[in-house]
């Protein structure tokens, strides 16, 4: 299937690794050029480099903390430097560990910027630049938890199911502009921030640990890899899904326990 991704310009935050990288990756398989961001900018620039030879393609570097209005706006003005973005995902975020009582109002506030205000800034001044092309595409990548939480990570599920709202929200506004916003739920996704959160936290038997964690939650008994997160991905912003609008769409390997 040609997904009509030749030339398109993809606005990725979050992307030096995980599952933001196998995004990239995944695009720039399919000759789309990537705007690559990340607060680190070694790891963005190593990034951009690398996919580049790789696939042939036009790469951006751009290193912004997302939970920033200043941070959001230098991705919008290099994006729009380069033509103007086609497609644009919201997948900078982080998982947290806390409970109620004990949270401060900062940690809300910071999560609250990062899962949320990013998204909210970024979609409303990519969408500027899609309206001169024609129309485009967003995707939020939530998560599970923002529709079944895990009980250490109250303020993780908290922001993620309002990122899930904003997205909702959003669709039905942009659509009129020919642009389609959907979210992706993963479950367990492999990546370096897991296996190094296994790693400090049962040394030698890590792995053991993981398979743990898939067999308590995932019907499929085992992680997901980056890409097979991002291939989906790719294909739900691509043309070829042109009458997806406005969903939620689970990877989660059966994690998710209702309908
Ligand atoms: P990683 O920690 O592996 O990667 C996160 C990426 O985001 C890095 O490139 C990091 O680079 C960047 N980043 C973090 N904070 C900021 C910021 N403030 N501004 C700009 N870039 C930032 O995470 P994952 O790949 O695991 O997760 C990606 C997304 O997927 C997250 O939103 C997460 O909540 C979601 N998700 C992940 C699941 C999983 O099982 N892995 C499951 C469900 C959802 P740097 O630190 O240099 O800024």
């Amino acid at each position: 299937m040609d997904l009509e991704l030749k030339g398109k310009l993809v606005v990725i935050t979050g992307s030096s690794k995980g599952i933001g990288l196998g995004m990239a990756r995944g695009f720039a398989r399919e000759g789309a050029n990537v705007l690559i961001n990340a607060r680190s900018a070694e790891a963005v620039e190593a990034v951009a480099r690398q996919i580049a030879d790789e696939f042939g393609v036009q790469t951006i570097a751009v290193a912004s903390d997302v939970s920033t209005a200043e941070g959001c706006q230098k991705i919008i003005d290099a994006a729009a430097k380069a033509g103007g973005a086609d497609i644009f995902i919201s997948n900078a975020g982080t998982g947290s560990n806390e409970t109620v009582a004990e949270a401060p109002d900062d940690k809300w506030t910071d999560f609250w910027n990062l899962h949320v205000m990013a998204a909210v800034r970024l979609s409303r001044g990519l969408a500027d630049q899609m309206d001169a092309k024609g129309g485009g595409a967003m995707l939020m990548n939530a998560s599970i938890c923002a529709v079944q939480p895990l009980w250490y990570e109250p303020i993780y599920n908290t922001t993620k199911s309002a990122l899930l709202m904003f997205s909702k929200c959003l669709s039905s506004e942009m659509v009129k502009r020919n642009i389609r916003v959907n979210t992706v739920n993963p479950g367990l996704i492999r990546t370096p921030d897991w296996e190094n959160t296994a790693r400090e936290l049962h040394g030698d038997a890590w792995e053991d640990y993981l398979q743990d964690v898939a067999n308590e939650h995932a019907d499929i008994k085992r992680f997901g890899s980056v890409e097979e997160l991002a291939d989906f991905c790719v294909f739900i912003c691509s043309p070829r899904a042109s009458y997806s609008v406005g969903s939620a769409y689970h990877v989660d390997g059966g994690m998710l326990k209702t309908v």
